[in-house]
């Protein structure tokens, strides 16, 4: 299948996503993703933490069996990675897990225990951003479930934008979505979700730095808590 990005530079493919950011501002979330599939075909992947399976099922009501990139750290709750494995069992979607270069015990033991205390942005590094490197080599285009209410620092989110720190384009279909939007949406068309947001996670990531939120805190305050870190370097 020839794809309307193939042959393209890469300043070509970045005015490519940032004219498209500005075009689908007012699109559905499944018109989002039928661009990117029909723009980057095998080259388009969607990334997961699954927290909920939105975007994923979203897209594989766009492309059958499309790549769902999970990032185990090592570090998350047992809801976490079973949600993955159900998302696994009964969507019609493939299911990668990548994984670190260090096991946690290998860390510990070059760097120390509890890392993610001690330094969570080189724990981060290490678990989260080093191995998403990896593992979108091979992709033009990724899409995550990005959503401009979830925080300040998320609320500029294009629909399609250009990823410097990757050169590639990343693609938020659900960026203009509320919480009720997502709510909805996981209702009517029976999407799993992860355990632990019925059980007053708003925002789940790895066990040592998430805690359930307080009412009136947005929903990722539990993340990092009582740390100025807000994100994780994978969106920064
Ligand atoms: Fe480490 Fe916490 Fe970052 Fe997970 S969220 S990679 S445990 S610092």
């Amino acid at each position: 299948m020839t794809t309307l990005q193939e042959g393209r530079t890469t300043e070509e493919l970045k005015a490519l996503a940032e004219q498209a950011g500005r075009d689908l501002e007012e699109a559905s979330a499944l018109e989002i993703l039928q661009w990117a599939v029909d723009t980057f075909g095998e080259q388009f992947c969607v990334t997961s933490s699954m927290e909920d399976a939105v975007v994923a099922h979203l897209a594989s009501r766009v492309r059958k069996g499309v790549d769902v990139v999970f990032l185990d750290t090592g570090y998350h709750f047992p809801e976490t990675i079973g949600t993955r494995d159900a998302v696994e069992a009964v969507m019609d979607v493939n299911v990668i897990t990548l994984t670190p270069r260090r096991t946690v015990a290998e860390q510990d033991a070059e760097y120390g225990p509890k890392l993610h205390d001690r330094d969570p942005d080189l724990c981060c590094k290490l678990r989260k951003v080093q191995p998403l490197e990896d593992g979108l080599n091979g992709y033009r285009a990724w899409a995550t479930g990005l959503r401009r209410d979830e925080s300040a620092t998320r609320a500029g989110t294009p629909v399609v934008g250009w990823d410097e720190k990757r050169q590639k384009v990343k693609i938020s279909p659900i960026a203009r979505w509320t919480q009720d939007d997502v709510d909805a949406y996981i209702t009517e068309h029976g999407v799993l979700a992860n355990p632990l947001l019925m059980d007053g996670y708003a925002s789940v990531g790895c066990a040592p730095c998430t805690r359930r939120v307080l009412a009136g805190e947005d929903a990722r305050a539990g993340r990092w808590a009582g740390r100025a870190k807000t994100e994780c370097g994978l969106h920064g």
